[in-house]
């Protein structure tokens, strides 16, 4: 295959994900296939020989599609989204054929300055402060693992990079119960320890109890442990639970402890300025993470980490050997300094596209009705026969229980996502196991939202 059949192949693509996303409301939301049955339909070894392309497109009409979840399918209400709104999907394209590597400002400038340039528009569409810079990661998963790092650094006067951390004082890291798993796996991965992510009590409210937070700072204290940060959430994964971010500054300053906002999914939401009271006190934090791959549209992968001081980070992350000078440009920002992998995709460009064909308008209109469907769709879920609301729509993700039933609940998702039509998952709230519906969906509207109580009357005949 050679450049002109790719752009023959590009432009059979095009008619196909034309297709495929028109055509997405007739499908199962979730694969509806067994473990192994793709697999099977492979040759267990790689061609020797080169093979048509029309075999190869044929085999992935065949097989791919049938054997999919489909994230962009209107009626996806379980997770959170990864919306690819079309915009970012074009800007993928044109990404994908630069095939460039921005790991350094010389290796790609366009994309490293667009970078700078769309950190500033979201910054600014996001109400933040002028003082916050940032850069663009692959997944929050590793904005957090880098945030935990430099917390762990700076504590550590950037020692523990250098001697390692044997023989140093146990570091602490603190937060609630409602922080997504990636904080765990962060605070493992860096050296801290699941023992010392001290999980700590929540309110009525599902946020962190600053008071408790403050005495479990004064009692590590006291047990000689070294505490280096708190990770507060802004819209936590099971029930979209939200610290108050003022209080947790509050505490965490006065023990001079570096502060991590997760806001993957929820942060989008701060474009509409009706919602920023939700993170009162944010402008006090070191960093913040949010995904815009998740609910503004711009396709997966795409993490954006606000920095208060990217110096701190800069001096946790940033190796610059030789063979990575920047010869007669050494001022330069270099954002694989500012990460943990070297190599960088072009992410910003999709961000450009998605932020400039639907304006922050039009995003904001999508989100706003997301989270009034989502409400509507709760007051009906909580007048059907049988159905009890476990906890409010926080944004635009509610759950629900089934004849106050584990069994009942988990035998009710079995059905719906059997069905099709809408995907949900679970989680468990206060032990009892209960069902998840968040509406984000680019492509969704009230009438797939309204979907969902529909479903549940016809699974449950009332
Ligand atoms: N934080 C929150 C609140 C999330 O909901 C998720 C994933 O859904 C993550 C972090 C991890 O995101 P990623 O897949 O980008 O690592």
């Amino acid at each position: 295959m050679n450049h002109d059949d790719l752009n023959h192949w590009s432009k059979r693509a095009a008619d196909w994900a034309r297709d495929y996303h028109a055509g997405l409301r007739d499908q199962p939301v979730r694969a509806d296939v067994k473990p192994g049955e793709t697999a099977a339909k492979l040759p267990s070894q790689a061609p020797e020989m080169a093979e048509p392309m029309e075999q190869i497109f044929a085999d992935f009409e065949s097989i791919v599609p049938g054997a999919t979840t489909h994230w962009q399918h209107p009626r996806f209400f379980a997770y959170f989204p990864a919306n690819a709104s079309p915009a970012s999907m074009l800007a993928e394209q044109l990404a994908n054929a630069i095939a460039g590597q921005a790991m350094l400002w010389q290796t790609a400038p366009a994309a490293n300055e667009i970078e700078a340039v769309m950190i500033n528009w979201l910054r600014d569409a996001l109400g933040l402060p002028e003082d916050f810079t940032g850069t663009i990661h692959d997944s929050a998963t590793t904005t957090t693992l880098s945030a935990i790092l430099t917390m762990r650094e700076r504590v550590l006067d950037w020692k523990g990079n250098q001697h390692g951390l044997s023989g140093l004082p146990r570091l602490r890291v603190y937060a609630s119960g409602e922080t997504h798993s990636s904080i765990d796996k962060a605070a493992r991965i860096a050296g801290i320890g699941q023992d010392n992510l001290v999980k700590i009590p929540t309110n009525a409210a599902h946020q962190m109890d600053p008071t408790a937070l403050d005495a479990a700072i004064q009692a590590d204290l006291a047990a000689g442990y070294l505490p280096a940060g708190v990770v507060a959430c802004v819209g936590g994964t099971s029930i979209g639970a939200s610290d108050d971010i003022a209080a947790t500054v509050s505490v965490a300053k006065s023990h001079d402890l570096y502060v991590h906002v997760d806001a993957a999914w929820a942060g989008s939401a701060m474009i509409c300025p009706e919602y920023r009271h939700i993170w009162a006190g944010v402008e006090g934090v070191d960093s913040i993470v949010f995904n815009p791959h998740k609910w503004l549209g711009a396709q997966f992968d795409c993490a954006v980490q606000f920095l208060k001081n990217p110096v701190e980070q800069i001096n946790t992350l940033g190796l610059r050997p030789e063979y990575l000078n920047t010869l007669g440009q050494e001022e330069i920002t270099n954002y694989n300094e500012w990460t943990v992998p070297l190599g960088r995709r072009f992410r910003a460009l999709k961000l450009w596209f998605t932020l400039r064909a639907y304006g922050l308008d039009g995003l904001r209109t999508r989100i706003r009705n997301h989270i009034n469907w989502s409400k509507e769709c709760r007051d009906i879920i909580a007048k059907i026969y049988g159905f009890e609301i476990t906890t409010a729509p926080a944004f635009s993700l509610f759950t629900f229980r089934y004849n106050n039933s584990d069994a009942d609940t988990e035998s009710l998702l079995g059905r719906i996502n059997d069905d099709g039509r809408i995907y949900l998952t679970q989680t468990r709230q206060n032990g009892n196991f209960v069902i998840r519906m968040q509406v984000g969906q680019f492509d969704c509207t009230r009438e797939d939202v309204m979907m969902v109580p529909t479903v549940l009357k016809e699974l449950t005949g009332v």
